[in-house]
């Protein structure tokens, strides 16, 4: 068993928050162990619950066409959230579950050891950095504690507001843009 199947396995037993109550399945990242790109969502939603899959449901439809435009395979990147048992009614995970769970998202985010950690939406930005200003900081890649980090809206915002889409897709183009840098640099 690798590393990240290992974390895999810890998440669909994990009963160390209230959230497994209420799951019917824990929803572990998934992806491509080797990805240059990581992306990190805030929880499971319904569909997500029901299959064990992150961003398998409207939300992730949105993201995987947006990453295809840009010529992105899904199976390439590796996505994962910030809590990995969908919280009541999809209710905001609260600060107590998301440090219980953090652990997880950081042995995800340490062993594929991605160039980018593309975070999405003020929950995992609040999670990762501390700060949860999507809207102003969106398209913007910020170094901390030796990662590359670089914000964008989540992809269920652009479901409820249309108007932004278009400004998620030019995100997705400009990570791209920043992907080819660092691989340039
Ligand atoms: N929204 C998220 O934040 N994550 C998912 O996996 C699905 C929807
Ligand atoms: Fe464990 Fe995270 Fe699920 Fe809570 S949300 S039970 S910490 S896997």
């Amino acid at each position: 068993m690798t590393e990240l199947e290992k974390i895999r396995s810890q998440v669909i037993s994990c009963t160390k928050c209230d959230l497994c109550k209420g799951r019917t399945n824990a929803v572990p990242g998934k992806g491509n162990p080797n990805a240059e790109i990581i992306f990190v969502g805030e929880a499971p939603g319904r569909t997500e619950d029901l299959k064990g899959e992150p961003f398998v449901g409207v939300a992730g439809k949105k993201l995987t066409e947006m990453l295809e435009k840009n010529g992105i395979p899904r199976e390439s990147v590796y996505i994962t959230n910030v809590v990995k048992c969908r919280p009541p009614n999809n209710r905001v995970p609260t600060e107590s579950e998301r440090l219980t769970c953090r652990e997880y998202l950081e042995k995800e985010i340490q062993l594929i050891n991605p160039k980018i950690i593309c975070i999405m939406g003020n929950t995992a930005c609040t999670s990762i950095l501390g700060q949860g200003e999507i809207t102003k900081n969106r398209g913007k890649i910020i170094k901390k504690d030796g990662k590359t980090f670089f914000l964008t809206f989540h992809p269920a915002a652009t479901i409820y507001n249309q108007e932004l889409i278009p400004l998620m897709e030019k995100d997705i183009a400009a990570l791209v843009e920043a992907l080819q840098k660092t691989n340039g640099e």
